[in-house]
């Protein structure tokens, strides 16, 4: 028997992998429970590790705190492409639905990138990001300052010597526009790849990570399983988003990093790889992306 309480319950605990892996874009912030409870849960299913990432000023600043208190967790820093466009406009029915802001103008923004900046400097932070284009969420009127703002993060990046997080929703063209005028930093990743195996061309040939979310377990997502197809092993990385993006069986349930291992199954049955030698990739990786 189900009922809405099953529907919106916790998954149950998966079985744990035999190698550790990291969680490699997470917000911490978004989930119930304690951070302690978070990382206590991953921690016993052999997600050791995770990258909490900053979406706006407070949460940029929550991620950099709790990277300096837990060795287990690494911060990245930004405002979110949905977040830019509220900055300079403001937007009552915005993305973080934290209410209307004023209309800062540019100013604003400046304001706003230079605490990033500022952030993206502490030893604890890893990445800039998530920064990018998201065309789904923001209208036409937002686009000038969001890629004013994905500039100016890629410019973060690249002179504190730390890994880029993109967030690229139904704008692929203009984000690998961008990234070719500004001249992508060392070490670039697309959270919750959303391209085709085409791109995940592109993105290999730059020698730029993919990172998986639970999406990539959904039916109707042949593409992004075609794309980690022919991705390089070596450029791949896993992730929940969570709160987001439950892998299946559990679609529509809350999302947390504990859940990793049912991604990561199901992307080893995609490569025809056994799940420790993923694991063992997906390890490095995120090491080397993150620079821990
Ligand atoms: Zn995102
Ligand atoms: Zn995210």
């Amino acid at each position: 028997m189900s009922s809405d309480a099953d529907k919106n319950a916790a998954p149950p605990l998966p079985e744990p992998l035999r190698i550790p892996v990291a969680d490699s874009h997470t917000h911490l912030d978004m989930q119930s429970g304690t951070v302690e409870e978070g990382l206590a849960k991953a921690a016993s299913v052999g997600v050791t590790t995770v990258v909490q990432v900053g979406c706006d000023i407070n949460s940029s600043r929550w991620a950099a705190d709790t990277a300096a208190a837990y060795e287990s967790v690494h911060a990245t820093v930004a405002l979110h492409p949905n977040e830019a466009p509220r900055i300079v406009h403001g937007d009552p029915d915005g993305w973080s639905r934290q209410g209307a802001r004023k209309p800062g103008g540019d100013a604003a923004l400046d304001e706003a990138l230079a605490e990033i900046d500022r952030l993206a400097a502490l030893p604890q932070v890893r990445g800039v990001g998530e920064t990018g284009l998201d065309y789904f969420r923001t209208g036409p009127e937002g686009k000038e300052a969001q890629e004013r703002s994905f500039r100016a993060h890629i410019e973060i990046a690249k002179r504190h010597g730390k890994a880029l997080v993109i967030h690229d929703r139904e704008a692929h063209a203009d984000v690998l526009r961008v990234l070719k005028e500004e001249g992508a930093p060392e070490r670039t990743v697309f959270h919750c790849y959303s391209g085709d195996a085409e791109m995940a061309e592109i993105c290999a040939r730059a020698g730029w990570f993919m990172s998986f979310a639970g999406n990539v377990t959904f039916k109707n997502a042949q593409n992004l399983r075609d794309a980690l197809a022919v991705a390089p092993l070596e450029l791949v990385l896993v992730e929940t988003d969570a709160p987001f993006l439950t892998p299946a069986p559990y679609r529509g349930r809350p999302n947390a990093p504990y859940l990793i291992p049912v991604t990561v199954r199901a992307m080893a049955a995609v490569r025809g790889i056994d799940e420790d030698a993923l694991a063992t990739a997906l390890a490095a990786n995120t090491a080397r992306a993150f620079a821990y």
